[in-house]
């Protein structure tokens, strides 16, 4: 598959993407969880993405461009991909129809995952994340076994640092005014699958049927 998860943060992109790299080996991509890991790391880039995401603020196109430029050059892109969390500003999915271009890739569509906000600030306040895999928890709903403990790979599960009441709030209104508006142009280009479910099987059967996977 070559398909592009949109959605506002909690809408469930990477529980979605996780699902489908299952069925074909399409490589989900996160610029979310290849930040995080440069973060934990202490590379370059992540000293220059740490202040704006811990603020639930965007990174800026030039840095996340240079990063998707070489990761869809990489050899597991060829099985297919699913982009989660990318393009996130029109700048962005410009710069990604160039590439893409450039590469001869076709993309199937966009998916736009429509939750509603109730739904979503429940989810992101309740969600916990792995800080080695980036395997996704929910003390309601999806708990580990072991409190704090990843039940996938044994890594420490936290609340993540941009998931405090008021990064939330930034990061919805970010989505708002930055990545609400992708849908339209993703509409125009003739790509644009809206989905509105919050069941994850529901999301995954309706991208199957559309693309006649
Ligand atoms: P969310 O749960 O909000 O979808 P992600 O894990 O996708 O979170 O992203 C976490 C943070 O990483 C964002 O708030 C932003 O600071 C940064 N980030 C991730 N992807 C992008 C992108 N495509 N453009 C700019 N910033 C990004
Ligand atoms: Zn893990």
């Amino acid at each position: 598959m070559r398909l592009i998860l949109l959605g506002a943060p909690g809408a469930g992109k990477g529980t979605v993407a996780k699902r489908l790299t299952a069925i074909d080996g399409s490589v989900q991509i996160s610029t979310g969880d290849i930040l995080r890991a440069a973060v934990k790391e202490g590379t370059e880039l992540g000293k220059q993405a740490e202040a704006a995401m811990k603020a639930g603020d965007l990174v800026s196109d030039d840095l996340i461009m240079g990063i998707m430029g070489e990761r869809l050059l990489q050899d597991d892109c060829k099985a297919g991909f699913l982009l989660d969390g990318f393009p996130r500003t029109i700048p962005q999915a410009e710069a990604l129809k160039v590439l893409l271009a450039k590469l001869g890739i076709q993309l199937q569509a966009a998916v736009n995952l429509d939750v509603p906000k109730e739904v979503i600030l429940d989810r992101l306040t309740t969600r916990r994340t792995c800080m080695d895999c980036g395997a996704i928890y929910n003390v309601k709903s999806s708990p580990t076994k072991v409190e704090g403990v990843c039940d996938k790979c044994g890594g420490k599960v936290v609340q993540r640092d941009d998931e405090t009441e008021e990064a939330i709030s930034n990061r919805l209104d970010v989505y708002n005014q930055k990545t609400a508006p992708l849908a339209d142009f993703y509409r125009k280009e003739g790509l644009l699958l809206d989905v509105n479910s919050t069941s994850s099987d529901t999301v995954v059967t309706a991208i199957q049927a559309h693309i006649g996977a």
